[in-house]
């Protein structure tokens, strides 16, 4: 499972940027990115997000090498 940010929903509050003890999410063009690789999958940011962009997604892939 990775947490991941829609960007085509997300609207660039930064709200998500706050919240995060790892501070693993950067803006880019507007847009909140999370580094997977120092993401440790607390969720604290998915409520905080008023469009609800952000989402635990479950992914077939070797997760290590994310
Ligand atoms: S799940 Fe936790 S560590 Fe990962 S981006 Fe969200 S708040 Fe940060
Ligand atoms: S809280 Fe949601 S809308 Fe705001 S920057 Fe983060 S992902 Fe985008």
């Amino acid at each position: 499972m990775i947490i991941v940010v829609d960007k085509a929903e997300c609207v660039g509050c930064e709200e998500c940027l706050h919240v995060c003890p790892r501070e693993t999410i950067f803006m880019e063009d507007e847009k909140a990115e999370i580094v997977q690789r120092t993401c440790d999958k607390c969720e604290r940011c998915i409520p905080v997000c008023p469009v609800k962009a952000i989402k635990a997604v479950s992914i077939q892939l070797n997760e290590s090498k994310i």
